[in-house]
């Protein structure tokens, strides 16, 4: 007889940046950041072994949306879920699924806690659409703190950079809360911080490569005045009036965008 493989015993594998929260405080207070109703498709990213799914399983949603790359924990999933026809269960890679085949009509919220080995490439991935506003309304998702950092900084600040201007001329970002290391297992380095992002309509325009082409430059050197790092956008600079002895922590998210749009 085919031995079953008890989920609790799989071990974590590093390469899949698999650190699966086990205290049920904090997940039932990521679920409860979540606000949806039956006309909500839920789309969690690495539900590991569910963890936190039992808790969204448990909310309004006309469907929940599995996206788990490990294949035996993908189907440990649907073994758990296979009488609930509003789960699905994709047992594809984040990163390169097409979320347009997947079904998404109706109001979408992402969540997860993310692989950190992968989670800026992530990031970017749901921030650079073609439509803006994008697919999702909503997205609720765990960063290495080191990296939520950079995400939320503000001008003028150390952590200010490619990272900060790129999601938040997208999005409105809100720090909701941190995680303490204790909570994973196995338990990571760095501690965690949970960031909520509401697709910002203000710069919806924006050619968003065109936008990373030119912070690529920028920050390249991050202490050399602008003038020398964007030396070929200098008529475009003084148009503006942006005084090109800033250096490119001083210049704000709307400075990067109207020279986006002017370029
Ligand atoms: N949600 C679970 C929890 O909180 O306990 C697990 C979180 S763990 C940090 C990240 C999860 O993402 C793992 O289950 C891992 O297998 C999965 N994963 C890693 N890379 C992925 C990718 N490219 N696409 C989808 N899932 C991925």
């Amino acid at each position: 007889m085919k031995q079953q493989l008890n989920i609790d015993k799989i071990l974590a594998k590093k390469s899949l940046g698999q650190n699966f929260i086990t205290d049920k405080n904090f997940l039932n207070k990521i679920s409860s950041y979540i606000h949806s109703n039956e006309n909500t498709n839920i789309i969690e990213i690495g539900p590991g072994k569910g963890a936190l799914t039992k808790f969204l399983v448990k909310k309004k949603y006309k469907s929940l949306i599995l996206i788990e790359k490990d294949k035996i924990l993908a189907s440990k999933l649907a073994q758990q879920f296979i009488h609930n026809k509003k789960i699905k269960i994709e047992n594809q890679d984040a990163l390169y699924i097409k979320y347009k085949d997947i079904n998404l009509f109706g109001e979408n919220i992402i969540v997860g806690n993310l692989p950190f080995n992968i989670s800026t490439q992530l990031l970017f991935r749901w921030l650079d659409s073609y439509e803006w506003p994008p697919f999702y309304s909503r997205m609720i998702l765990m960063f290495q703190k080191e990296v939520a950092d950079r995400i939320v900084a503000r001008q003028n600040t150390k952590n200010y950079g490619r990272l900060s201007v790129s999601a938040q001329s997208r999005c409105k970002i809100n720090k909701l809360m941190t995680a303490p290391a204790e909570i994973f297992t196995p338990q990571p380095k760095v501690q965690g911080v949970i960031l909520d992002f509401k697709p910002l309509l203000k710069y919806k325009n924006i050619d968003f490569s065109k936008l990373q082409r030119i912070l690529k430059i920028a920050f390249s050197q991050r202490r050399k005045k602008i003038k020398t790092n964007l030396k070929d956008y200098l008529d475009k600079l003084n148009e503006l009036g942006i005084n090109t002895d800033l250096r490119p922590e001083n210049l704000s998210v709307s400075d990067y965008c109207d020279l986006t749009s002017i370029s």
